[in-house]
């Protein structure tokens, strides 16, 4: 049996019919920029979050950049951020000209607010936490020391749209938070989409400005900004696949229970806290004989991915230059390991891919 990692055709017959009248639509009224798709996707995605403001953008970078820049976050500024996300997470502080400072994870992979309080200097202005893999972080202590020490905080909501916590949406916690819709995530685009949430309405103008070189009124530049702006034809697509979203995230929550039964005791399973609903952008295990066991289940002919294999500090570029403390993350990261979790898996497949799991944990390869 072979299981790939991700599967982005679209092989539902509906769901292509879907999409094509979408393009159709666009092709019709031909606002082909900022048409009024992006409008109706901004207003139910904030609804979505329960959000007064959305701004549509170009790309979770863009939308990570663009808000601390709304923020007026800039050179000699400092922003806490986790050590584990994708590399764009601190790359949107570094582009701003402030320093991003490396906190430590918990078990959960997930920022740790005791890591944080330790980096508050009187330079840092912002807190920006990763939902990593999904799941929602620990916001209640996140936002106190942000109230505490007059931070902004900022959420990473990339890998995390519909995920909550005892109700309360990822998006719904901080000063602004950033989603992307590239193709890769779990609300997807057909190519690179991102969006802001806000219940600021300077904010949201300030980032209606941004997004397009900070022009306002079409005519004035008033900052330094680039092209964000979010394509119609995304939007128009990404409005389709929202009424699908709720049965994807039943279907991964399903596929992660299944694994869950199987490889409790076995490996370290991703865990739920009360109230949590994780959405599984990834379903990651931790074991310190990853790599042997990436391995063998390459063998078995399932795909697995380490995400991510160095911590954002650990990148050339940002190696032994900026500062932080994460030794739990320095561990974590080389026992990660992602197994499939995407919708269109059969239960076959994830039987089989856990099978394999308990296997070789078992001693019997
Ligand atoms: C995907 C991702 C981004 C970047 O989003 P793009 O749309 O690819 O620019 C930023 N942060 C995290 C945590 C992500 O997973």
């Amino acid at each position: 049996m072979r299981v790939p990692f991700l599967d982005l055709r679209v092989t539902d017959e509906t769901e292509r019919a879907e999409l094509r009248s979408a393009l159709e639509q666009v092709l019709v009224h031909g606002k082909i920029v900022l048409g009024p798709e992006v409008e109706e996707l901004e207003k139910k995605i904030a609804s979505f979050c329960g959000r007064s403001f959305a701004v549509g953008v170009n790309s979770g970078t863009d939308a990570l950049f663009l808000s601390l820049k709304s923020l007026g976050i800039s050179q000699g500024d400092e922003v806490i951020t986790t050590a584990l996300s994708f590399v764009a997470t601190a790359n949107a502080i570094a582009l701003t000209g402030a320093v991003p400072v490396f906190a430590d994870i918990r078990d959960d992979l997930n920022i740790d607010p005791e890591s944080v309080r330790k980096l508050v200097t009187p330079k840092t202005k912002a807190i920006l936490p990763v939902h990593y893999t999904g799941k929602v972080c620990r916001m209640h202590e996140l936002q106190e020391i942000a109230k505490s020490h007059g931070l902004f905080l900022v959420e990473d909501a990339s890998q995390a749209f519909g995920a909550a916590h005892r109700g309360a949406k990822a998006g719904s916690f901080g000063e602004l938070a950033c989603f992307s819709m590239n193709p890769m995530k779990i609300f997807a685009a057909l190519g690179e989409a991102g969006m802001v949430v806000t219940d600021r309405k300077d904010l949201a103008d300030r980032l209606l400005a941004l997004r397009y070189n900070g022009l306002v009124n079409r005519e004035e530049c008033r900052d330094v900004s680039l092209n964000g702006r979010l394509d119609t034809l995304q939007a128009a697509f990404l409005l389709k696949r929202l009424d699908q979203f709720p049965e994807i995230v039943r279907r991964r929550r399903e596929i992660a229970s299944g694994y869950a039964q199987r490889l409790k005791g076995v490996v370290e399973i991703p865990q739920e806290r009360e109230g949590e609903e994780d959405i599984y952008y990834t379903y990651t295990i931790r074991t310190p004989k990853r790599d042997a066991l990436k391995a063998f289940l390459e063998q078995q002919g399932i795909e697995t991915k380490i995400q991510h294999p160095f911590l954002m500090p650990q990148h050339p570029v940002y190696r032994g230059k900026t500062p932080g403390s994460f030794p739990k993350a320095e561990k974590l990261v080389q026992e990660v390991l992602c197994l499939p979790v995407h919708e269109k898996l059969t239960q076959s497949e994830t039987a089989y891919v856990a099978d394999q799991v308990v296997k070789f944990c078992k001693g019997g390869a």
